[in-house]
């Protein structure tokens, strides 16, 4: 499988559909906010810094997650492709990650994005704070984390248009409908 981006707001549901397209594909997954968290629970320097940021609904600046990322990918097998999931988010990252894989020779692939409804958005994520305790998932972060996300992220749509990657996904209630339209999309491309 070609390369994935896989895009969208906080709890639309990038690390669930993510596990999923893995399982079909066989391919590898970065998780920008998993390697994060786990930094965060060894207790790492990194993890100090990351949690500062995460706490606020803040991104962590672009030098630090680009550094991060290149890390990670070149730590992994890569030749069944790899699903980007929470990065890019800025337009600084996107460019960053066009030039890494160029420089490795390997393609940008396909983006694939998830529209859902901010209300639903809401509840998903006020529910994966009981069930998860995520220190994130509070009604106060989760505002802000969307208000960074259409000031910082969002933009990043268009950037993704004008390079002929984007895929746009929207939420109508079911998971399984939204998996069945995203595999039909991917099928065609291996
Ligand atoms: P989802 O609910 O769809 O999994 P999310 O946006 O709630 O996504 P994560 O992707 O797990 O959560 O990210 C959690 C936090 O980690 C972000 O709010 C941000 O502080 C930090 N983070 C993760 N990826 C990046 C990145 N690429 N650039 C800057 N900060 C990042
Ligand atoms: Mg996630």
């Amino acid at each position: 499988m070609k390369n994935i981006i896989i895009f969208g707001a906080p709890g639309s549901g990038k690390g669930t559909y993510s596990d999923e397209i893995v399982k079909r594909y066989n391919m590898g997954h970065i998780s920008t906010g998993d390697v994060l968290r786990a930094e965060i629970k060894g207790g790492t320097e990194l993890g100090k810094t990351a949690k500062s940021y995460i706490d606020q609904g803040q991104l962590l600046p672009d030098s630090l997650m680009i550094d991060i990322l290149a890390k990670t990918y070149d730590a992994m097998p890569t030749g069944q492709g790899v699903i980007f999931d929470g990065f890019p988010r800025t337009i600084a990252q996107a460019e960053a990650l066009k030039q890494m894989l160029a420089e490795r020779k390997h393609d940008m692939g396909v983006m694939v994005e998830l529209i859902v409804d901010e209300e639903t958005l809401l509840a998903r994520l006020l529910n994966r704070a009981i069930e998860q305790g995520r220190a994130d998932d509070n009604e106060e972060t989760i505002k802000k984390r969307f208000a960074v996300y259409h000031a910082q992220t969002e933009p990043l749509a268009e950037w993704f248009e004008k390079e002929g990657m984007r895929h746009t996904f929207t939420w109508k209630g079911d998971k399984d409908v939204m998996l069945g339209e995203i595999f039909a999309y991917l099928d065609t491309l291996k």
